[in-house]
């Protein structure tokens, strides 16, 4: 899948659509999501134009990737949620029902999570 210029994290890092900005540097952004699914709902995403976390790790420069988890770990701390415990998650492609196509690592914090997934019931 190409690369959409016009997706709109591309957007937010061209600074055309406003966010509410808790991090960045010079290979990542981290915003608040628009559609919290928890008190502490932010999404961390590399500056470079990836479609998702497959074309991300097999793509990105080493600088990147290194850049990116370093920008999620730190995030996490500064938003002080690292006592209590948070969930990082990226969807990839339909099946995980990945809306945005730019690679974005969601943490969620703030409340008891609950378990990681519900059971598959195929
Ligand atoms: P996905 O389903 O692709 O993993 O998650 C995309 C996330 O992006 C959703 O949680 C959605 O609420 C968030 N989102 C979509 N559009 C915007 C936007 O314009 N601004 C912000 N801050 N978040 C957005």
């Amino acid at each position: 899948m190409a690369y959409d210029e016009n997706n709109i994290f591309a957007k937010i890092i061209r600074g055309e659509i406003p966010c509410d900005k808790v991090y960045e540097d010079d290979h990542a952004l981290a915003f608040r999501d628009i559609n919290p699914q928890a008190p502490t709902h932010v999404l961390v995403i590399p500056k470079g134009p990836y479609v998702s976390s497959d074309d991300f790790t097999e793509k990105a420069s080493d600088a990147e990737i290194a850049g990116l988890m370093r920008a999620v770990g730190k995030v996490a701390r500064d938003l002080g949620t690292v006592a209590d415990g948070y969930r990082m998650l990226s969807n990839h492609g339909r099946d995980a029902h990945q809306e945005v196509p730019h690679f974005h690592i969601h943490i969620f914090a703030g409340k008891n999570l609950g378990r990681m997934i519900k059971p598959v019931d195929s």
